[in-house]
């Protein structure tokens, strides 16, 4: 992606004046001069940000939007139509085309750049959850498409109840989405998930001066709101608290009075546009959690617990504290498989893994590192508390028969332990990693013992 604006006007004139406000806020622009070299110039560089003159010569500036909107590789890109004339049908016009902002000229150049500045921290943010996303692939896609068809919700917050009291009956006829009307109090009050508003409106004023500002930033600092979209409702002739609300995390910009129409179109986009972020988000952490993650047991995989170690060795490492590793091998697994079949297997190794999952803490970490074998890790141990709890996985899985699926009875399980307790004792000072990968394969050979000494029991690992 370029990190250019790109400007959008026929005339030189207004191009430079552009040109010369956005470089000095130190952004680099492009140029394009028509409608048709800037759906060219879009595609081909990419600008973090267009801004788009309203009357081109070739296309209008609503075409242009319309259109960069309906191509994925300008779909994403902020759009803000500048225009001479302020007129409401081509402000709707703009807004329903897809237009992020309508600005109306002259241009208040403050009010300007802390507008870029708060669309391009938004499209930041959105990106960078895609990209995340991306690479986990589309997990989560049938699952976020039901979302999409709930209403969304509406916070109103006004200083005086009678005043947004009378915001919602102005909106209602023109939004799907649920409205209610909350006190500045309420809006910071924990309320049970799913009524969290997807969108405040504040008002600037709510009773003391600067107080919408301040609630604002009350919201994004807090976690059920953080991700929420913000719009402040305040007097046109305010820009300095315009410009300072979308520094605070404003997303938006209600002029009063407001227009139920404009602002039921503004509304709207900003919940579809939390709603794809949403919807990347819960991708982004299905995602890691399915990289973290066995499939079948749900346990942690191999990769992180190996890396999980080595944090537990440094931490270690670090207060002079030793940490024990087990590693837990099925016994005669294969016979399991051989007489059961496969799907008994796993329901086996499922049954294993809660077993081990439910008899140890959860700052113990429990892993499946194999195919029947697991890993046991507790920070801060002694080789007295290993043993005892070594001992103990031994017998929840040795003493009660594993049900089969399918009524098919139970099946006897047993598991052999090896324990070792790291640090050893060793002449040199070592890495934490060294330390973490001495003591799982001492904890290995004390396996090996434990298999040839018999088998379900746990063998001690002998000093290095
Ligand atoms: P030992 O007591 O020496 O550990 O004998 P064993 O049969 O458990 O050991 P071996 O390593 O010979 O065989 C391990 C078996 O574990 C082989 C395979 O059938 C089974 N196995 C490994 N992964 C899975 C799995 O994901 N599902 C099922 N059902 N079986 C598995
Ligand atoms: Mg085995
Ligand atoms: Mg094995």
């Amino acid at each position: 992606m370029s990190r250019k604006i790109l400007i959008v006007d026929d005339l030189a004139t207004n191009r430079i004046i552009l040109k010369v406000k956005l470089n000095a806020a130190c952004h680099e622009t492009l140029q394009a001069v028509d409608g048709a070299s800037a759906l060219k110039i879009a595609r081909a560089d990419q600008p973090k940000l267009i801004l788009l003159d309203m009357m081109l010569p070739d296309i209008s500036g609503i075409d242009v939007c319309r259109k960069l909107r309906a191509d994925p590789l300008t779909r994403h890109i902020p759009i803000v139509i500048i225009t001479a004339s302020g007129d409401r049908q081509s402000r709707l016009n703009a807004l329903k085309a897809g237009a992020d902002e309508f600005l109306t000229k002259p241009l208040n150049e403050v009010i300007l750049l802390a507008r870029i500045r708060s669309l391009l921290r938004a499209h930041e943010t959105e990106s960078e959850l895609r990209q995340r996303s991306e690479t986990w692939g589309d997990l989560t896609m049938a699952e976020s498409e039901t979302v999409f068809t709930m209403p969304g919700h509406v916070g109103l917050v006004a200083g005086d109840p009678a005043v947004a009291m009378n915001w919602r009956n102005a909106l209602a006829p023109h939004l799907q989405e649920r409205i209610s009307i909350l006190s500045p109090t309420a809006a910071l009050t924990d309320s049970p998930s799913g009524a969290v508003p997807d969108i405040y409106l504040i008002s600037a004023d709510l009773g003391t001066h600067g107080s919408g500002l301040r609630l604002i930033a009350d919201l994004r600092s807090r976690e059920q709101s953080r991700h929420a979209e913000i719009a402040l409702v305040l007097p046109e002739a305010e820009p300095d608290a315009a410009a300072m609300a979308l520094d605070v995390g404003a997303n938006d910009l209600l002029p009063l009075p407001l227009d139920p129409q404009e602002t039921a179109l503004r509304v709207t986009m900003h919940i579809e546009r939390k709603r794809r972020a949403d919807q990347l988000r819960r991708a982004v952490s299905q995602g890691l959690r399915l990289a973290i993650t066995d499939p079948l047991t749900g346990l942690f995989n191999r990769r992180y617990a190996l890396a999980n170690l080595d944090r537990i060795a440094t931490q270690a490492h670090e207060k002079g504290r030793r940490f024990a590793v087990m590693l837990l091998d099925l016994d005669r697994f294969k016979l399991v498989n051989d007489t059961y079949g496969h799907g008994a297997g796993d329901a086996v190794l499922e049954t294993v893994a809660e077993r081990l999952r439910d008899n140890l803490r959860p700052s113990d970490l429990v892993a499946r590192i194999g195919g029947e074998e697991f890993l046991v890790v507790l920070p801060d141990a002694t080789m007295g508390t290993a043993h005892v709890a070594a001992e103990r996985l031994c017998r929840v899985i040795g003493d009660v028969p594993v049900p089969l699926p399918d009524e098919k009875g139970t099946v006897e399980v047993t598991i052999s332990v090896g324990l070792a307790l790291g640090p050893d004792l060793h002449p040199e000072p070592r890495e934490p990693a060294a330390i973490a990968r001495d003591t799982l394969a001492r904890a290995d050979a004390a396996l090996l013992a434990a298999k040839s000494e018999g088998r379900n029991q746990v063998t001690i690992a002998s000093a290095a």
